[in-house]
């Protein structure tokens, strides 16, 4: 064998040193591809953006040492922020770093470009970034973080970030746009109120709660029902008709408390089912109803007229015995006797 067929002792070390680096190199690649498919994979398991946010939290706390950190909504309408999570590593009740005020995640948001103001190897310096979580639709929120002597974000950390937005990106468009559909499909699109099906719903769940119980409570329930509302769709047609319904459904909800249920049950017909009651509150709630729905006239503008309509009220309380159908069935015996007796009254049974 010649002498020059010998590799050099000094070049094998060389190549031996350069594939210990690009191994090292492979493996870290390796690290970050795995722990990004465990990212896309936790913030795609859930339709809650707050879990969704938590998610995105953890991640970026668990590659990079940061301080505090934050994930925002994007409110279009308001053009507002609502903040979904956050991260504080100081205190135990995390605030908002006062360096990301929201204002300052609006201008990141519609210039769509990540932010970072960078400690340029300054000691003892603070950094922030402010990442927009948008898709070409539109804007979603953004991510928000700050490090306090922390080492400055590398070029592949930022990467990573950028990455961890991007998923971050579809997994909350996702959440939102499932929560859509999900409130689209339990409410009534004319008047904004809970639909029967899920009015339904509602009741099998507070009639199983009274059965829990011991103590002897019940809860109530009214179908209201607007009077001739047929005549009065025929004289001033039955697009001021809807206009009508959608502002008795407003009085409806200024006037009940918060944990009453309201729901549109069919056509003109609406039933208000009012938790931890009595004989004595259903049947002020009731009388109040009537006497509001008669009280509040609607400008009708081809006649320069204000006018209103009454409602017959049916209204019961759940007893022991009830089933759905039963308790569903008094309150409406009750409507029918409201409304053979003379319309525009509430009778109790
Ligand atoms: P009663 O006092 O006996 O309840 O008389 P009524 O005319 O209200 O009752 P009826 O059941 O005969 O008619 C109900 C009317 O309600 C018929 C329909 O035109 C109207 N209606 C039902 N749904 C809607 C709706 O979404 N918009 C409008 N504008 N009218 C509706
Ligand atoms: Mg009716
Ligand atoms: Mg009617």
């Amino acid at each position: 064998m010649s002498q020059d067929q010998h590799a050099d002792p000094e070049d094998i070390s060389g190549l031996r040193q350069r594939i210990d680096i690009l191994e090292s190199q492979l493996e870290e690649i390796r690290l970050h591809t795995h722990v990004l498919l465990d990212i896309a994979r936790a913030l795609n398991a859930s339709l809650d953006t707050r879990v969704i946010a938590a998610n995105i939290i953890s991640a970026i706390v668990s590659l990079i040492g940061i301080n505090q950190a934050s994930v925002c909504l994007y409110k279009e309408k308001t053009k507002d922020f609502e903040v979904i999570g956050v991260f504080d590593s100081v205190t135990l009740s995390p605030q908002i770093p006062p360096q990301l005020n929201l204002s300052f995640g609006a201008q990141v948001l519609s210039e769509g470009v990540t932010y970072y103001c960078s400690p340029q190897g300054q000691q003892d310096w603070e950094w922030i970034c402010c990442l927009p979580l948008q898709n070409a639709q539109r804007k979603i929120g953004t991510i928000n973080i700050h490090a306090i002597r922390q080492p400055e974000i590398t070029a592949e950390q930022m990467e990573f970030l950028e990455t961890v937005a991007g998923h971050a990106s579809s997994a909350l468009e996702n959440a939102l746009l499932y929560a859509i559909v999900e409130r689209e499909s339990i409410t009534d699109g004319l008047t904004g109120v809970y639909n029967h099906r899920y009015f339904q719903k509602r009741l099998r769940e507070q009639i199983s709660l009274c059965q829990r119980r011991k103590r002897s409570v019940t809860f109530g329930l009214l179908i209201i029902d607007v009077d001739n509302f047929k005549r009065f769709n025929d004289r001033y047609g039955h697009q001021f008709g809807d206009t009508v319904l959608q502002t008795i459904v407003r009085e409806l909800q200024t006037n009940l408390r918060e944990g009453d249920l309201i729901a549109r049950y069919g056509g003109e017909e609406f039933v208000i089912l009012v938790p931890e009651t009595n004989e004595k509150i259903i049947l002020l709630i009731s009388e109040k109803i009537r006497e509001v729905v008669e009280r509040t006239h609607v400008h009708y503008p081809q006649t320069n007229q204000n006018v209103s309509v009454t409602v017959s009220i049916g209204a019961t309380l759940w007893r022991p015995a009830d089933s759905a159908a039963s308790v569903i069935s008094r309150a409406d015996h009750a409507l029918y006797q409201a409304k053979c007796t003379g319309r525009n009254q509430s009778v109790y049974e």
